[in-house]
């Protein structure tokens, strides 16, 4: 993310507030209720509700009491806490503390997109080195997912097998296209599903694939 440097506090000063005057308005029943409004002296008023700064929150969530002063007119974020206490935090920190959330995600993301090109890379170098006369693509099978009880699309885990588009009689080896390198799809068992399908960008990691791919290797 480009932009201006951010200043990230380790952490957010919290503070909580005390109702000193007035009902809580209907409106704040709700949890997730924010509202940004100036400090006078060591209170703010929140829809016709006065509220002291009466402590600050400790990284453990207890509140530490004391006399709190933030400079009058300061906006603050005032919110109920997962007990239903009102606490607020300057909005200049809640600020800060969001875009420096913004910034981590997007280089996470970041990080991840690389992560994902040089894998991609690294298959489609580990395929090509396997130098196979056929036209073929990387392919799973579902009976391998069901093997693999939860393993996802992207999974490492999954069993990649060479799945052939153009059909091959070699010698003892007869594969129709459609067929995996390993197996043949027909004759398998009936009522087990067996179709194999491709995963574009996947490096082959069936060993048997792998061995019967070593025939057309000349090293
Ligand atoms: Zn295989």
């Amino acid at each position: 993310m480009c932009g201006p440097a951010v200043r990230i506090p380790n952490a957010m000063e919290i503070y909580a507030l005390q109702p000193v005057s007035g009902g809580v308005a209907p409106k704040w029943l709700n949890p997730g209720l924010i509202e940004r409004v100036p400090v006078n002296g060591s209170q703010v008023t929140l829809d016709g509700m006065e509220l002291r700064l009466c402590g600050r929150r400790t990284a453990s969530g207890k509140v530490r009491s004391g006399e709190y002063h933030i400079p009058p007119g300061t906006l603050v974020e005032v919110w109920r806490d997962a007990d239903g206490l009102f606490v607020c935090a300057r909005a200049a920190d809640v600020d800060s503390v969001r875009v420096g959330q913004l910034a981590r995600d997007a280089a996470l993301r970041a990080a991840v997109k690389e992560r994902e090109q040089r894998l991609r890379a690294q298959a489609a170098a580990f395929n090509a080195d396997l130098a196979i006369p056929l036209r073929w693509a990387p392919g799973v099978t579902e009976d391998d997912r069901a093997q693999q009880d939860g393993a996802s699309e992207q999974s490492s885990d999954r069993v990649i097998h060479i799945l052939l588009r153009e059909s091959i009689h070699d010698g003892r080896l007869v594969r129709k296209a459609g067929d995996l390198l390993c197996r043949r799809s027909a004759g398998l068992g009936s009522g087990r599903r067996q179709v194999p399908r491709p995963v574009e960008g996947a490096q082959v990691t069936c060993k048997e694939c792998l061995a019967f791919a070593k025939r057309w290797r000349s090293d």
